[in-house]
């Protein structure tokens, strides 16, 4: 595996958008911010940038879901850790590191949906859509990229590379110029 040298996207653009992702979300939501719903592991340093940007009102909890194992994924969405909180009556905010095939998000969506929110909503870091193999629109994408494999900025490799502050294309392979060995 092989990490392109240069960030698909350096960390002054992801703070960039992350920002007018919160000023999105805050106009969408003029009567109270929604209950954000951060989806471990990978949405972690995602949520906490985006929260620091909505009021003092805003909320956290988390939900975990699992599908990947290395890089492709298993099609089995397991939920666990989920939140404590309540969601009946509440406008909910799925806050997503990535929708590749959308099974991750279509899974919490019908739990959450089940809990009988008010309302619930997806915003996703980064979007996929040419990998989707169920119905999914993001309410709110920071970045729509093509179909490569990435980490960084909470997104790992086998729990690897979350703590990446920019976003990388993970290339497979032997012999990729444009790549370097990571540590
Ligand atoms: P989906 O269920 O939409 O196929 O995948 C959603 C989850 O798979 C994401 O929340 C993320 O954890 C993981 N995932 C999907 N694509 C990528 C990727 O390109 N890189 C990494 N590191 N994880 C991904
Ligand atoms: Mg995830």
């Amino acid at each position: 595996m092989h990490m392109s040298n240069e960030p698909l996207l350096d960390a002054v653009k992801i703070q960039r958008r992350v920002a007018e992702l919160a000023t999105e979300i805050r106009e969408a939501y003029p009567d109270g911010l929604p209950l954000c719903l951060c989806v471990l592991k990978g949405s972690v340093f995602f949520a906490a940038d985006l929260l620091r940007h909505l009021d003092d009102g805003a909320e956290v909890d988390f939900i975990r879901a699992q599908s990947y194992a290395g890089t492709s994924s298993t099609g089995q969405v397991t939920l666990s850790h989920l939140p404590g909180m309540q969601l009946a009556g509440r406008a909910v905010l799925i806050l997503e590191d990535i929708v590749d095939t959308g099974r991750s998000a279509a899974a919490i969506l019908e739990w959450a949906w089940a809990q009988e929110p008010a309302s619930v909503q997806v915003c996703t870091l980064l979007d996929k859509p040419s990998r989707r193999a169920v119905e999914l629109r993001a309410d709110f994408a920071g970045f729509v990229i093509p179909d490569h494999f990435v980490v960084g900025y909470g997104m790992d490799y086998d729990e690897r590379y979350r703590n990446l502050p920019a976003i990388y294309v993970l290339e497979s392979g032997e012999g990729s110029k444009s790549g370097t060995e990571p540590e």
